[in-house]
């Protein structure tokens, strides 16, 4: 396969869509690589945008991935701010909306995911999601407004734009059809802590009420209640997930199934067409997995070289760690804690604390809370901990 490629077009300039290009050429790969991004931006840290981006003052923050120096040292064919549009699997043929085609030995999709959005929700400038450093920007101003941000969806990003803005005083409610939000992958215990925090920095927690309408007039919008009444609020942040971007793939021939459906060598049903990161959904016997999180985009990627380079050795396995940052708070997780029939909270010295998850003796998940040593020591133990 290794001589057989001399051109790679790699949609997607995230981070799964760099790493890629750096795993290349850190393989000795000298050919051709087109990395082609529909942001106008090059490649940035999307977990910035709900963090730093949000709490320091606009353009303060470099989210870029690599420095400029570095990403000219890879020798990229750069195409920024264009659109693949049409992608031909098996002449390996990619439509880009500026009209161009690029046709390279392999292509690599590594285009992500868009924000989750509610249905019925009116377009005003005052509803917004979070995916891109231009929705971040806009955030800021909003929050730099003043007034009275409502956050539909408390997972990981609700919860970090909450704590954001809390720390730039705004009033805070977040909306979540869920009692507990986290409760299913951090158990009751660890959960309620999260939330207690979140309460105690003065965020309102509506939880276990589900989101019936959302609208806007013109004094304000307004979050319709399952079981009656609303929230009303300034400003209103839609935070219910993320959908994988295969708009622009559908009919193309490659099987699709929630994202690009790839095996454990990150080939989709085209073996010269591969996707990794947020789009990729890994077929596994114990079960198809799509990841949402930033080392898994990057260990792919990393898997999505090896391949190209004809390294077909098994990949290593994953132990899908993941982390949040909220107000001064950290928060780790690694492994499966589906797979736990068990869960044990054991207070830190420091004042965190750790969950350990086991399946009968073995221990399958970690999560912790401000306890980072005590992590890294439980991480290294874990299935897939080998890299
Ligand atoms: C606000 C926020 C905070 C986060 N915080 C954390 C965190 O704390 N910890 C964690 O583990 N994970 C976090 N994540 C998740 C993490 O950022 C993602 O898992 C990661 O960015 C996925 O990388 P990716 O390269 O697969 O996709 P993306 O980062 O989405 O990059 C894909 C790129 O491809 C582009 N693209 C899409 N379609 C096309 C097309 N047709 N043509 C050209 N370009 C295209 C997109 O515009 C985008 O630039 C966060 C995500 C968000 C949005």
């Amino acid at each position: 396969m290794a001589s057989a490629v001399s051109s790679v077009t790699v949609v997607g300039a995230g981070v799964a869509g760099l790493r890629v290009c750096e795993g290349l050429r850190e393989r000795g790969f000298d050919g051709r690589i087109t990395l082609v991004g529909d942001e106008v931006e090059p490649p940035y840290d999307r977990p910035k945008l709900s963090k730093e981006v949000l709490l320091r003052p606009p353009g303060e923050v470099d989210p870029r991935l690599v420095p400029e120096h570095v990403l000219a040292g890879l020798g990229l064919d750069l195409v920024l701010g264009v659109r693949a549009e049409r992608l031909d699997p098996r002449g390996r043929r990619v439509v880009l909306s500026d009209g161009r085609a690029l046709v390279g030995d392999r292509v690599v999709l590594a285009c992500g995911a868009r924000a989750g959005q509610l249905p019925g929700v009116p377009d005003d400038p005052r509803i917004r999601t979070l995916r891109s450093l231009s929705d971040a920007v806009a955030l800021r101003k909003a929050l730099d407004a003043g007034g009275h941000l409502v956050i539909v969806g408390g997972g990981f990003i609700g919860a970090e734009v909450a704590a954001s803005a809390r720390l730039l005083d705004r009033a805070v409610t977040v909306v979540d059809a869920v009692e507990l939000p986290f409760a299913r992958i951090l158990g009751a215990e660890l959960a309620g802590r999260l939330r207690r925090i979140h309460r105690e920095r003065g965020v309102e927690m509506v939880t276990g009420r589900g989101v019936t309408s959302v609208g806007a007039d013109r004094d304000a919008v307004r979050v319709g209640l399952a079981g009656g009444g609303a929230v009303r609020g300034d400003h209103l942040l839609v935070a219910v997930g993320a959908r994988p971007r295969v708009d622009w793939l559908h009919g193309c021939g490659l099987a699709l199934d929630d994202g690009v459906l790839v095996d454990a060598h990150h080939r989709t049903t085209v073996p010269e067409v591969l996707a990794c990161g947020d789009v990729a959904n890994v077929r596994a016997a114990d079960g198809d997995r799509r990841s949402e999180h930033w080392f898994a985009a990057a260990e792919q990627a990393e898997i999505v070289a090896r391949t190209i380079v004809g390294d077909m050795t098994p990949p290593p396995g994953s132990d899908h760690y993941f982390w949040s940052d909220f107000y001064d708070h950290h928060l780790d997780v690694a492994g499966e804690p589906t797979l736990a029939d068990r869960a044990t909270l054991v207070d830190d010295e420091n004042g965190g604390a750790v969950l350990e998850m086991r399946r009968g003796d073995t221990l399958v998940a970690v999560a912790a809370l401000d306890a980072g040593r005590r992590f890294r020591r439980l991480r290294r133990t874990l299935p897939g901990a080998a890299r």
